[in-house]
């Protein structure tokens, strides 16, 4: 969408191919149903991706500032949050799909509903086909996401287009998902949610430390520092929940041991939780302060592509130039999900959806 509305403003003729019968779906429920767009904090260091430095170049020429421009060039308000994560001061994501729509119909950009393209090719021009329909044109973006999310048409079945022209799909795997933990770890805990530091082991070594959302799930945890450490960890990693960040253990120590019984943990903890706890720690006041500082977890997997928000890997970035054009096919770019960058959590990859929108056009229009 953001593509199309850039080609459009540009001068050029533009049509959209879309499998489902809407445009945005994805778009709609992201950040909660906030519509966290972008972050302040922006960078490189928040990406993964085959080629790093490409990332980076592509952010300076197009970041966060440009991003809330963009979209303030079509309507509304962005704000950040404290922690930098920008909004549309509405906080509704579907008003900014919205947006898009309205955008979209001003500059009479068509959109052909229910066209899953399986199949495109290019001689002296691109034809993309699907079941009843054809079209064709100077120059194609592939923007058809990852494969996380299939609920929101995203099944990454669209990786085999760009695969026709001899383009590579590096390994995928679900990011910023939920994971699965020792049920019997978690069990009577669905529902809890605290700010809470997590910290990571792989083979003994740390490998993430953050802190927010955290969320007991059903059979595993959820939230935004889970979703952040999800592209550290694996099966068999060792993670500690400390419940309480802010404050030291010897407070914790001066106040539980003179507390006793199950109120012990009353406006310390959620009490499901400190009931939970505190029969844990069998009345032991060090080992419940051990429980309340570095609750252990095991990771057990995650929940897949179902629960994921972002796919990790895809077409290599250096399978494509600055403008994100294929190194093989003249005219064929890619933009967002489906290429081998992905964000952290908190607005990084709606905003390399805006850059990557953008280097395509940039590219196309020159
Ligand atoms: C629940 C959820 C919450 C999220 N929250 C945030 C957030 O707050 N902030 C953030 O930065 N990111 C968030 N993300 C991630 C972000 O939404 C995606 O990274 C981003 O939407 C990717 O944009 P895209 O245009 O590449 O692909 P998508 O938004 O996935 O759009 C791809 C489109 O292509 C269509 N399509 C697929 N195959 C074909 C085909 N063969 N032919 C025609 N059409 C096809 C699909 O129907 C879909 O409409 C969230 C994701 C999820 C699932």
């Amino acid at each position: 969408m953001a593509c199309a509305v850039m080609l459009a403003r540009g001068g050029a003729s533009v049509k959209i191919l879309e499998r489902g019968e809407r445009l945005g779906r994805k778009l709609s429920a992201t950040g909660n149903g906030q519509g966290n767009v972008t972050n302040l904090q922006m960078g490189p260091e928040f990406y993964f991706s085959d080629e790093p430095q490409k990332v980076a170049r592509a952010l300076s020429r197009f970041g966060a500032r440009e991003t809330i421009s963009f979209l303030e060039s079509m309507g509304g308000i962005f704000l950040p949050d404290g922690r930098g994560r920008v909004y549309p001061a509405g906080r509704q994501a579907s008003a900014v799909t919205d947006l898009f729509r309205m955008e979209l119909a001003r500059l009479g950009v068509e959109t052909v509903f229910g066209a899953q393209v399986t199949n495109l090719t290019h001689k002296s021009r691109f034809t993309a086909s699907w079941q009843g329909g054809r079209e064709e044109a100077d120059a194609v973006v592939l923007c058809a996401g990852g494969r996380a999310a299939p609920n929101f048409g995203t099944d990454g079945a669209a990786y085999a287009l760009a695969e026709k022209f001899g383009h590579t799909v590096s390994a995928i795997r679900p990011a910023l998902v939920p994971l699965k933990c020792d049920p019997s770890a978690v069990r009577g805990l669905k529902g809890i949610r605290m700010d809470c530091t997590l910290r990571a082991r792989s083979g003994g070594k740390p490998v993430f430390e953050g802190r927010g959302d955290f969320l007991f799930a059903e059979g595993g945890i959820s939230g935004d520092v889970v979703f952040r450490a999800s592209s550290y960890v694996k099966k068999g990693d060792t993670l500690e929940v400390d419940f309480l960040p802010d404050v030291p253990e010897k407070r914790l120590y001066s106040i539980l041991s003179e507390r006793k019984g199950e109120g012990a943990l009353l406006c310390i903890v959620p009490n499901g939780l400190g009931r939970f706890l505190y029969a844990r720690a069998g009345g032991d006041v060090n080992k419940l302060i051990s429980l309340l500082k570095a609750f252990p977890l095991t990771v057990e997997g995650d929940f897949g592509f179902a629960r994921a928000q972002v796919t990790k890997g895809g077409i290599p970035l250096a399978e494509v130039d600055d403008s994100l054009q294929s190194n093989l096919v003249q005219g064929l770019y890619f933009a967002g999900e489906i290429l081998n960058v992905d964000g952290a959590c908190g607005g990084y990859n709606l905003q390399w959806a805006f850059t990557s929108a953008h280097l395509c056009v940039e590219g196309m229009l020159c």
